[in-house]
């Protein structure tokens, strides 16, 4: 089965507004001309409305790093789906690695911001992954299966089409440590299996991989290569337009 490869840059707290326009410029110009591979850039709340105006009539897609269940009220510092849809938000990252580590985000809060971004209409990006001493345990498959399982929780096969999964192993993230290809290929396998399992063979099949964990130019291409592997979630090298436009035209390495 042929799946569109979506190449996504995680901006994480970086990039003033200023900043932010700056890489959005130079990126415009450097995929202008690559087709047949979907790309997003999720810039930090305070740059999302400033990009989505400089993106209008690129096929880049914006993204949103988080946002919060409710649609509005008194939650202090948060962000509702229907805010992230006004400011040009296609997309939205939910249950990264870091939410989880350092803001409490548990498999049931995930599933909660999941439904919520699906019911205004915004698709997602769903991210899983083990950390070291799970790997070490031998842990990674019943990590990720639970996260899977209290992750999607009560959604079917329609919701699923809006839905991208990122498979980022937490050892891998922002250490330079990636996984091999065949490393993530085994787990990508995984999640399709467990995909099957859950959902019909149409949404295991059609539903996009992405890998994340210390992804470069230099690795992107034995990673796409491996029949599972259906994208990325690039983190560092989304930073700059260099290293993330030829990220986005591994086809042409
Ligand atoms: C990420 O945070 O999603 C990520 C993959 O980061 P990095 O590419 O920097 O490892």
């Amino acid at each position: 089965m042929r799946r569109l490869p979506f190449i996504a840059g995680n901006w994480k707290m970086n990039k003033t507004v200023g900043e932010a326009l700056e890489l959005i410029r130079e990126l415009k110009v450097a995929i202008a001309h690559v087709k047949e591979v979907e790309v997003a850039v999720a810039p930090p709340f305070t740059a999302l409305y400033a990009v989505h105006k400089e993106l209008e009539g690129t096929s880049i897609r914006l993204a949103a790093q988080n946002l919060y269940w409710e649609e509005r009220g008194a939650f202090t510092g948060e962000v509702s789906p229907l805010m992230l849809k006004e400011v040009g938000c296609q997309y939205v990252i939910i249950g990264h690695s870091e939410r989880r580590q350092f803001f409490g985000e548990s498999d049931e809060t995930v599933n909660r911001k999941i439904k919520a971004a699906l019911a205004q209409g915004l698709k997602l990006i769903f991210c899983v992954g083990e950390t070291l001493k799970d790997r070490e345990e031998a842990k990674t498959f019943s990590v990720v299966e639970r996260q899977i399982e209290g992750g999607l929780r009560g959604l079917g096969d329609k919701e699923l089409r809006n839905m991208v999964i990122a498979y980022e192993p937490i050892w891998a993230i922002g250490t330079g440590k990636t996984a091999t290809p065949e490393q993530a290929e085994e787990v990508h396998r995984f999640i399709r299996g467990k995909m099957d399992k859950l959902h019909s063979r149409g949404v295991s099949e059609e539903i996009r991989i992405q890998y994340g964990g210390s992804v470069t130019p230099e690795n992107i291409k034995g990673l796409m290569n491996q029949p599972n592997i259906d994208g990325a979630l690039v983190g560092g090298a989304s930073l700059k337009a260099e290293s993330f436009s030829k990220i986005v035209r591994f086809k042409e390495m």
